[in-house]
């Protein structure tokens, strides 16, 4: 077994981090397993040198040890760009050149009034790039040209799904989807199933490559976790959703799919989730009043 903690130095880590590493750290133990650390510092404008110190700090604090190197995203970078070129020549991307407004725009008009489909990225793209994008690249033209830098990059999940859904047959009869098991998630615990006709209408053609990064968090992700070998994803219930998009590019990709845990999230009094920006809940802030690492155990639940 090796599980992962990956945090975003982009502010102190709260208690719902120290659940989500302390789970992955003790399953790992448990089995005889390794725990290993991944610094998810892709976006070089709030990761902070500072943050990725207090990172190391806090869950030595807590007691967890991590096995070999760490891993740092901002130095992955060729790797991301290596399997962004695959899925271009494969015709899997296309070039959106959207704002946000225009997307907002695009999705208001037919229905109004009406709230937007959305997915786990926020409103499902409307397509508006699809097609004919920036360099007038029809479909079949789109993987001729070479792969543009600094271009925002979108999945076709149309195409992307009909070549990720393998066929199950399954009670009430047979579809094609793609799967993962939830070991932790109450109400999705088994296996989960996403039809290609869900990924294109509840997900979408969602950016795996953002136009100041060059890759993004979905991307960046799954080619870590598989270049890392985690076998047994530990994160919060938020990013469940998410976990469609991971499956999809796993197997286009050909890489082993993990087994996922989906904890719950760790609310503050008022039931809100914890916010990285609201610094009153950081673990150093606990620590600085007093509390043990047995004290936090206690907090989240353990
Ligand atoms: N870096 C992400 C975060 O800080 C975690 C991503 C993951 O565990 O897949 O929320
Ligand atoms: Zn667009």
């Amino acid at each position: 077994m090796i599980t992962r903690f990956a945090p975003s130095p982009t502010g102190p880590l709260h208690l719902g981090h120290a659940y989500s590493a302390i789970l992955a750290h003790d399953m790992a133990r448990a089995a005889g397993g390794q725990f290993l650390l991944r610094i998810e510092d892709i976006d070089r404008q709030r990761s902070k040198p500072e943050w990725e110190a207090q990172i190391y700090n806090d869950l030595r604090w807590l007691g967890l040890s991590w096995d070999g190197p760490v891993m740092r995203q901002s130095e992955r970078l060729p790797a991301y760009s290596a399997a962004l070129e695959t899925l271009w020549a494969r015709g899997l991307l296309y070039i959106c050149t959207c704002t946000r407004r225009d997307i907002a725009e695009a999705l208001s008009a037919p229905q109004e009034g009406a709230d937007p489909p959305s997915g786990p990225d926020g409103p499902i793209y409307p397509g508006t790039c699809y097609g004919q994008d920036r360099l007038g690249l029809t479909f079949s033209l789109r993987s001729d040209h070479a792969r543009p830098r600094e271009a925002t990059l979108r999945l076709d999940m149309a195409f992307a799904a009909g070549s990720a859904c393998e066929h199950h047959v399954a009670e009430g009869g047979s579809r094609w989807a793609i799967q993962f098991e939830e070991t932790c998630h109450s109400k999705a615990t088994g296996w989960n199933a996403i039809t290609r006709e869900q990924l294109v209408s509840d997900v979408g053609d969602v950016v795996l490559a953002r136009r100041d990064m060059g890759t993004s968090y979905h991307l960046s992700v799954v080619l870590d976790d598989a270049a890392q070998g985690v076998t047994h994803v530990t994160r919060g219930a938020d990013l469940f959703e998410a976990t469609a998009i991971h499956v999809t590019l796993q197997k286009l990709l050909e890489l082993p799919t993990p087994t996922y845990c989906h904890h719950r999230l760790i609310r503050d009094r008022d039931g809100k989730r914890l916010a990285k920006r609201d610094d009153a809940r950081a673990l150093a802030k606990y620590r600085a009043e007093g509390a043990s690492p047995a004290d936090i155990r206690r907090m989240v639940g353990l």
